[in-house]
Parts: C-alpha cells; sequence; structure tokens
C-alpha cells in the first residue's frame, strides 16, 4: 500500500467516519416509522467482525467408502439357522457355522458383498463344491453344497455377482446353500451381517 502523509491519513479516517455516521443517519430514517432513532446502532458497529482464520496442521482422517453384505439368494429364507442345532447326533455337527438355505437345485448364487475367491474346492464330507470369498473388510464368505463353481481362485468379484448354482454336493440331504461368514477366522452369525453396511478404507492417511 502508499504510505501516506499523517494529515492525509487523518483526512480519510475522519472522511470514513462522516461517511458511516451520514449512513447511520440514513438507516435510522429508514427504521424511523418503526424504532425510535436512538436505538439504531452505527452501521460500523452491526457489521459482523470478520471470523479469525487460524491455519492448524490437523491430521486428516482415512478416506473411507461403504459395502453392503446381500443375500446370496434373494428371496429365499433361511431353513436351518447358525449356532447349535439340538437333533444333531454328533457333537461335531451340532454347532452350525453357518445358516442352509434351500433353494432349488440350480438357482443361482450371488456373491454376498464384492471380494477375491480364496480357494474353491471339493469337500465329499462336508461343503461339498465350495467357494470362499474374502471381502475388503476383513471377513470371509463361503458358500458350500454347490452343484456349479462358476469363479476360480484368485478372481476378483463385484457385490451380487453370480458365482454358482444351488446343489446337493457333500454333507448334504437336498438341494440347499450353506452360507458362512467368518470375522478373523471364527464364525459369525450371517444373518446379522447381511443387510449391514461397513466402512472399507480407501485411502490412510
Ligand atoms: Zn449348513
Amino acid at each position: 500500500m502508499r504510505r501516506l502523509l499523517p494529515t492525509a491519513r487523518s483526512i480519510l479516517i475522519h472522511s470514513g467516519q462522516s461517511a458511516a455516521l451520514i449512513g447511520a443517519g440514513l438507516l435510522a430514517m429508514a427504521a424511523a416509522p418503526l424504532a425510535p432513532a436512538a436505538t439504531s446502532t452505527p452501521r460500523q458497529e452491526a457489521r459482523p467482525a470478520a471470523p479469525q482464520v487460524t491455519a492448524v496442521a490437523r491430521p486428516a482422517g482415512p478416506v473411507t467408502r461403504q459395502i453392503v453384505f446381500l443375500a446370496p439368494l434373494p428371496g429365499q429364507a433361511v431353513n436351518s439357522p447358525f449356532g447349535l442345532r439340538k437333533l444333531a447326533i454328533d457333537a461335531h455337527a451340532r454347532q452350525h457355522k453357518g445358516v442352509d438355505i434351500a433353494a432349488p437345485q440350480g438357482s443361482t448364487v450371488h456373491v454376498t458383498a464384492e471380494g477375491v475367491v480364496v480357494r474353491i474346492g471339493f469337500d465329499p464330507a462336508g461343503y461339498g463344491n465350495f467357494i470362499e470369498v474374502r471381502h475388503p473388510n476383513g471377513m470371509s464368505s463361503i458358500y458350500g453344497h454347490l452343484s456349479r463353481v462358476d469363479v476360480a481362485s484368485g478372481m476378483a468379484l463385484t457385490a451380487g455377482q453370480r458365482i454358482g448354482l444351488v446343489g446337493s454336493t457333500g454333507r448334504s440331504t437336498g438341494p440347499h446353500l450353506h452360507f458362512e461368514i467368518r470375522r478373523n477366522d471364527a464364525a459369525v452369525n450371517p444373518v446379522k451381517v447381511v443387510g449391514r453396511r461397513f466402512d472399507i478404507v480407501v485411502k490412510a492417511v
């Protein structure tokens, strides 16, 4: 800014003040029918103070997005729940680590959420043809007794993608899907996970 002589500065200040006073007078006149002139405040004082801007080096939070877990067989009910099976003969079979969803042979099985196929296999005494998928929230899902597997290990899957068909392979008495969800290698109730949203860290800061 150009430096001004003290006299010039004081003139500017005075003219500024008088301009403000004129402004205040005009305001008072305008407000006169509603409020007495004495209560009106000069425009300068009524103006809100500019907020103080302070630059603070605050760490940013991680960038996240959400994924939602969907039903692998939409519209089909769970026939055998997660947990204890009172009718199971042996102790090994008593603890049901997933849910059973009955559906006609050949029904399309959808992956519950986006992820990567960890492994596929055939377990004749248990899961039959099965698929295991790892999801970005750290959980994994398993699909058993399939009649057909349509994915390979290492494949990246989008949510709801077809991965295979319902069957009755392995330890099964009729066409159904055995659907399991694991977190830290421990089975969790899929009914409590399906429909839930999870925050996925896209970029850690
Ligand atoms: Zn089962």
